[in-house]
């Protein structure tokens, strides 16, 4: 299959793929239900991958976000799942934007070597999903720091991480006058605090994610990021990159699925012919295939943008929905083309199919990422 990748990164894909071809699909099949890839994380982050977007003085990478989507498109095109690191490499970017300079000298430089571990961000709560303000995890000032009460969901790869960075109230919700105020970010030292426990969710993909109960959970005054009541912004300057490189990861998942599919679909003989000169095998993978890049132009585009600093948020938004619609859009054709087999384990369409899924729902759900583009593009009436 033909994919014109921008040729400027080959040597970057190229690397991130002999990395990758130590862990072939069997190595993710044998991972699931439920068992974290530690092998390939290890190995990932000892290449300086992880590490790409933390800023050279503090030995990472240095890398741009549009060559860090090209790291996690390829661990997916390779049939790898990089949900299980992706947050390594972009949560940090709160502690870079908007820590002080202890904070990035404390963490940045062991995270970037692959000593600390900076994989769990606490936002979503059982009672507030996309509605993020409604949050009721509460930090309250006491002489020793902050004390911390609430709870939870969703907490992705908690169990796999040193530090969390912490969405939390810490001015009621009734007493802001902007439903937006009142929150406050915290890097959290799981490591060191007593009071967290963690509940892994059972899921339909293998995605090492829980449940986080604070329970009087005391952390120092120095865990709070940036200044107290402003961490919604914090965290909203973080998803536009988060919503690039997710829509990166879902055209590594495309390319994966269409090629096992045109491959399969070039080889097996039904009524004596390919089943791919059939035009009710070819054209749903031709169409999925079309989609797919398109959805890559918007997600350069994203990219480019946010390197040069111009504002992003709808191409961010668009190469979000536009990708994880097209990843479906391949992953149900693949599983069309093979046909029983497409059930068959050991083929890992399956897998993707169901590891692909995710990017419409999550980390926001496209219907939200609608009425973004409605109401702040279109000039359309906020629709909630
Ligand atoms: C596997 C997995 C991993 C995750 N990892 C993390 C993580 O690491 N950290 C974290 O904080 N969160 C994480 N999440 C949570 C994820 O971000 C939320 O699931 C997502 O934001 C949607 O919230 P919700 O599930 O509560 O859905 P809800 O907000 O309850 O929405 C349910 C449905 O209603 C629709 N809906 C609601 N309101 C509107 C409206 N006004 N207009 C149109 N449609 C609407 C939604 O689009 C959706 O279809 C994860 C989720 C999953 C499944």
């Amino acid at each position: 299959m033909k994919w014109p990748e921008d040729h400027e990164h080959q040597d970057l894909r190229s690397g991130v793929r002999q990395v990758c071809s130590n862990f072939p699909g069997a190595y993710w099949r044998g991972l699931e239900p439920d068992t974290y890839p530690t092998e390939f994380i290890t190995a990932i982050t000892q290449a300086g991958f992880l590490g790409a977007l933390i800023p050279e003085q503090y030995g990472g990478g240095g890398a741009t976000l549009t060559e860090a989507s090209v790291i996690l498109e390829e661990i997916s095109a390779s049939g790898g799942n990089p949900a299980a690191c992706h947050a390594q490499m972009y949560v940090m970017g709160t502690v870079l934007r908007h820590g002080s300079a202890e904070q990035k000298q404390q963490y940045l430089p062991e995270i970037a070597a692959g000593r600390l571990r900076l994989q769990a961000f606490g936002v979503t709560e059982p009672g507030a999903g996309s509605e993020t303000t409604r949050i009721q995890t509460r930090a309250e000032q006491i002489p020793e720091g902050w004390r911390i009460n609430g709870q939870k969901i969703w907490t992705s790869r908690a169990l796999y991480s040193d530090l969390m960075l912490l969405l939390a109230r810490t001015t009621p919700y009734e007493e802001c006058e902007k439903p937006t105020e009142g929150l406050s970010t915290f890097l959290i030292d799981m490591r060191k605090v007593e009071g967290i426990t963690i509940k892994p969710i059972k899921t339909m993909i293998n995605h090492s994610t829980t449940e986080v109960f604070f329970d009087n959970v005391v952390i120092p005054a120095d865990a709070l990021i940036g200044e107290a009541g402003k961490g919604f912004r914090y965290i909203l300057d973080g998803m536009n990159a988060e919503r690039i490189l997710i829509a990166a990861e879902c055209i590594g998942d495309g390319r994966y699925l269409l090629e096992k599919a045109v491959g399969y679909a070039n080889e097996r003989i039904i009524f004596d012919r390919q089943i791919g000169s059939n035009q009710g095998v070819q054209f749903p993978l031709a169409k999925a295939y079309a989609q797919l890049r398109a959805a890559d132009l918007v997600r350069f585009d994203a990219a480019a943008k946010y390197d040069a600093g111009k504002s992003c948020a709808s191409e961010a938004n668009m190469a979000k929905l536009l990708a994880s619609e097209a990843s479906w859009a391949a992953a149900n054709a693949a599983m069309d083309t093979h046909g029983g087999f497409g059930f068959a384990v050991e083929y890992d369409i399956e897998r993707k199919f169901r590891e692909t899924r995710l990017y419409q729902v999550a980390p926001i759900n496209n219907n939200l990422v609608l009425a973004y583009l409605g109401q702040h593009v279109l000039g359309l009436p906020k629709s909630y």
